[in-house]
């Protein structure tokens, strides 16, 4: 449906803006300070996904670069070129919202339509535009129908057909299929992935949901307070995580943090989990070399839920508490003899208790039972080992440091 040249959309002969944010402040009137010190560079015709929990700064963040909201330090550049002073409408920016209003008394073809109509375009030409973004878009068959005869989903695409009709050279889109259930979004997704890559447009998308960081992005930005915590690919992030917050923020279900405490001699070093100790292999060694200096001192261990496994005899004693059924997948929930630990913005919390649930997925012919004692092992090399006071990873080297211009 979308192959390339299909339409004469996204020929790619046009080159798309790139964006900088040089140490962009907000502080809103009323003193809350929004976001402290932010850089960013968005590179020509990349998917750029900003991603964090409700409240964050993502919003002020994609409407400072939109022109919406003023920023109060620091420079927004797009192509170069400082843009803190060009009005919104200047900008040559197209943006979609979660609550991108339509006209109620136009057709949909007049609603995509309508920036052209705007922009005084011939009929002809309008009209042709119009029919090659229906069909992008999959909208070819619902032109004549009016907004409240559409789908959630045909609604946002409409929405979005009126963003792009006149092949903006940077797209904003905050929150765009928040209003969506699950099985919509699902498809909106594929639809506005697929449409970005055809036109090849630079993005910036906004959401607090990480399934859709993960699965559209080409980087993404885990941000927290107005910060940017780390930056990059969402599988280089996925897999080597700067600190628990974006440990526990990427992947579903989220990464099993606990307690643990260095024990051993330099040479030969465990991970104490409860009563039981894991020895560290020479690969896990070389990864964490810090810790023959931390002999003795408590750490946060990460294993994410795919890399626990039933196997009799596994250092990892558990028993069973709720089993839960999802497609092909069982999550299985259970408690483990060591304190859980989680990251909310800069602080880490250790649980009071001397146990924490931890989920581990198994497939669904696996047999386990309700209050069962399990006993599990986990795949070293999946292994995450952070700093208790601050959070941040112990890896050597890790490949995502928090790079976030690159
Ligand atoms: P959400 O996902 O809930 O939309 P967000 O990450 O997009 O959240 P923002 O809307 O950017 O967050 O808001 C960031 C912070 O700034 C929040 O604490 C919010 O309450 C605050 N804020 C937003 N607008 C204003 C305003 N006009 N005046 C004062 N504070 C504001």
């Amino acid at each position: 449906m979308l192959a390339q040249g299909a339409s004469g959309l996204g020929d790619g002969s046009r080159t798309m803006a790139t964006v900088q944010l040089k140490g962009i402040n907000k502080v809103y009137p009323d003193g809350f300070l929004a976001v402290p010190d932010l850089d960013l560079a968005i590179h020509e015709g990349e998917f750029f996904v900003l991603v964090g929990p409700s409240g964050c700064g993502k919003s002020t963040v994609l409407r400072m670069v939109a022109g919406l909201e003023a920023v109060t330090g620091g420079d927004v550049c797009i192509d170069g070129s400082r843009v803190n002073d060009v009005d919104a409408r200047d900008r040559n920016i197209a943006m979609a919202f979660q609550n991108s209003a339509l006209y109620p008394n136009m057709t949909v073809a007049e609603n995509i339509g309508f920036p052209m109509l705007l922009a005084k375009l011939p009929k002809a030409t309008i009209a042709q535009r119009v029919s090659e973004v229906a069909e992008v878009l999959n909208l070819s068959d619902v032109l004549d129908r009016y907004p409240g005869r559409l789908s959630g989903g045909q609604q946002q695409r409409v929405a979005l057909g009126r963003a792009i009709i006149r092949e903006p050279r940077l797209l904003l889109m905050d929150e765009p299929m928040s209003n969506l259930d699950a099985k919509l979004r699902a498809e909106t997704r594929t639809v506005i992935t697929a449409v970005q890559r055809r036109l090849g447009v630079t993005t910036l998308y906004v959401t607090h949901d990480q399934v859709e960081a993960m699965t559209m992005a080409d980087r993404v930005a885990v941000i927290s307070r107005g910060c940017v915590l780390q930056c990059g690919p969402p599988m280089e992030l996925y897999a080597n995580p700067v600190n628990i917050f974006v440990a526990q923020f990427l992947g579903s279900p989220q990464m099993n943090v606990v307690l643990a405490v260095i024990t051993g001699e330099p040479d030969a070093i465990g991970l104490r989990v409860g009563a039981h100790t894991i020895w560290l292999d020479d690969v896990a060694m070389a990864r964490f070399p810090g810790l023959r200096y931390r002999i003795g001192q408590p750490v946060a261990a990460g294993l994410r839920p795919k890399s626990l496994h039933e196997s009799p005899g596994g250092s990892l004693p558990v028993s069973v508490t709720y089993i839960e059924r999802v497609g092909e997948r069982l999550h299985v929930y259970a408690t483990l003899d060591a304190s859980g630990v989680t990251q909310s913005d800069a602080e880490v919390e250790i649980d009071g208790g001397r146990t924490s649930t931890v989920v581990v997925l198994m497939s669904t012919g696996s047999d386990v039972n309700l209050w069962q004692p399990l006993e599990l092992t986990f795949d070293l090399p999946q292994l995450h080992l952070f700093d208790i006071h601050t959070g941040h990873t112990l890896a050597q080297a890790s490949a995502a440091r928090a790079s976030v211009s690159a």
